[in-house]
């Protein structure tokens, strides 16, 4: 369950209310600069962006087994989908985009800010 006292539009196509941890608490944290570059990427593909995944507390991300020193946790991460477009052909417009951590599955792709370069297949 997601529970959102009152949800705030962050920019033309992103709410708050999408990067809530799943775990139903009220705290989230996100980086402006995640934000920012999600939107980009977002007009630059013309789809709607589907955040998979936003911000993580600690219990959470230990609980679902993410990294220890995940991005998620600080609210510089999110695993996206977007409509009609491969991981891989999202991946390559978040690299046209700037981020700095750009991670390939099977079915979404994760970016983040986290202030140096990262890349990998997961
Ligand atoms: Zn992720």
């Amino acid at each position: 369950m997601i529970k959102v006292i009152e949800d705030i539009q962050l920019s033309k196509n992103f709410k708050l209310s999408e990067f809530v941890c799943p775990d139903g608490s009220a705290e989230v944290l996100l980086d402006t600069e995640l934000i920012d570059k999600l939107q980009r990427l977002r007009d630059k593909l013309g789809k709607p962006v589907i955040v998979h995944s936003g911000y993580r507390n600690l219990k959470y991300n230990t609980k679902i087994g993410g990294a220890a020193n995940s991005q998620h946790m600080y609210g510089r991460a999110a695993d996206i989908t977007v409509s009609g477009f491969a991981p891989e052909q999202v991946a390559k417009t978040a690299e046209e985009v700037g981020f700095d951590g750009i991670g390939i599955y099977k079915t979404f792709t994760h970016v983040d800010v986290r202030g140096h370069k990262a890349r990998w297949y997961g």
